[in-house]
């Protein structure tokens, strides 16, 4: 058996959840305060999630910053970085607009500011 300490960052609280792994499975999660720490201590052993943030330059050299508009796999994300620099954009932009359809799992890039 192993035991996974984590820091639930659904909310300020910080909750220490505790889950007892078997192999892959998960046999028991224990230090939760509701049942979104549960759900995120599950899912961070199992398939860690992240929102990419990062920037993106137009093809005039402006500098757009970006995020994806759902969690992605943690660890597809150097692969994702690699497709977000090859994203060409130009004119104007847009906050919330899509610069990249389906990045990745159905989450798109958008822009977090108007450029
Ligand atoms: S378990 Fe619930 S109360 Fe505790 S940090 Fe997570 S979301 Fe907040």
């Amino acid at each position: 058996m192993e035991v996974k300490k984590l820091i639930c960052v659904e909310c300020p609280m910080g909750c220490n959840v505790e889950v007892v792994m078997e192999g892959s499975d998960i046999k028991n999660v224990t230090g939760f305060s509701c049942v979104r720490g549960k759900n995120y201590a599950t899912a961070e052993v199992v398939n860690p999630l992240r929102v990419i943030t990062t920037t993106i330059k137009t093809l005039d050299g402006r500098i757009v910053p970006v995020k994806t508009d759902m969690p992605v796999p943690k660890k597809d994300m150097a692969a994702l970085i690699e497709k977000i620099k090859a994203v060409k954009v130009d004119g104007q932009i847009k906050v919330g607009q899509i610069l990249y359809k389906d990045l990745c799992i159905g989450a798109n890039l958008i822009a977090t500011k108007n450029c």
